[in-house]
């Protein structure tokens, strides 16, 4: 079983260090960071992780900002976050849930309630691996994609798909509502078969939009992140 990602946006690196630490140690997660608010934006994108650890006082794009694009964003709305906040009184913390964060932990903390935590807001989110089952059928309003029988219906007519095309769909559909960089599709669909390059997605990307006419709408360019797939 693979344990749940977090992303940790911390520019105090220590800081950063002690929480990875603390989380891979326990078994409760695997922990990438970063260090700036900008990173954290196209590092979601990377890593489609469970749980982001969002620190407020970041430099280039404040944790304020980053919280109020990742809920704005459809692909993003729904990721739990928890926010490090240095400042105490109450109007900040409310401030802090009011962008949308699931909880808050005020500086200075101690590893084992952030831990804490971390397992609670992952708990309630519900098993990762539930999660990441594969649907073999899609049933939007218009898009009926039946991934097991190789057929994709959009208002009742079929669609004839190439077999990249349906590849595409199908991680699209099973990550939908995330955000898939051009790389991570790149690398999934086409595998290791080098000299792709990422501009060659967008060009697949715009054909099988094209051929799902109006469901096709439902796959979103994420601008300067890559493609998600709205439900
Ligand atoms: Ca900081």
């Amino acid at each position: 079983m693979t344990p749940p990602r977090v992303l940790v946006v911390e520019d105090e690196q220590d800081i950063a260090a002690l929480i990875k630490h603390t989380l891979e140690r326990s078994g409760d997660a695997s922990v990438n960071t970063v260090g700036r608010g900008d990173e954290a934006l196209r590092a979601v994108a990377e890593l489609s992780p469970d749980l982001v650890i969002l620190d407020l006082n970041l430099p280039v794009l404040s944790g304020s900002d980053v919280c109020r694009l990742l809920r704005q964003r459809p692909a993003t709305a729904n990721i739990p976050i928890i926010v490090l906040t240095a400042r105490t009184s109450e109007s900040d913390r409310v401030q802090g849930l009011d962008l949308g964060a699931d909880d808050y932990v005020t500086k200075p903390f101690s590893l084992r309630e952030l831990a804490a935590r971390v397992r609670a807001v992952l708990r309630r989110r519900g098993s990762p691996v539930a999660e990441a089952a594969r649907p073999q059928i899609y049933r939007g309003a218009r898009l009926i994609a039946d991934f097991d029988a190789i057929s994709i219906a959009v208002d009742g007519a079929p669609v004839r798909l190439t077999r990249r095309e349906f590849e595409l769909l199908q991680f699209l559909v099973e990550n939908k509502n995330r955000v898939l960089s051009r790389d991570r599709l790149l690398e999934r669909v086409w595998g290791y078969e080098r000299f792709v390059e990422t501009r060659s997605v967008d060009v697949h990307v715009g054909r099988l939009r094209a051929k799902l006419g109006a469901a096709g709408q439902q796959i979103e360019t994420v601008v300067g992140l890559g493609y998600s797939f709205i439900d």
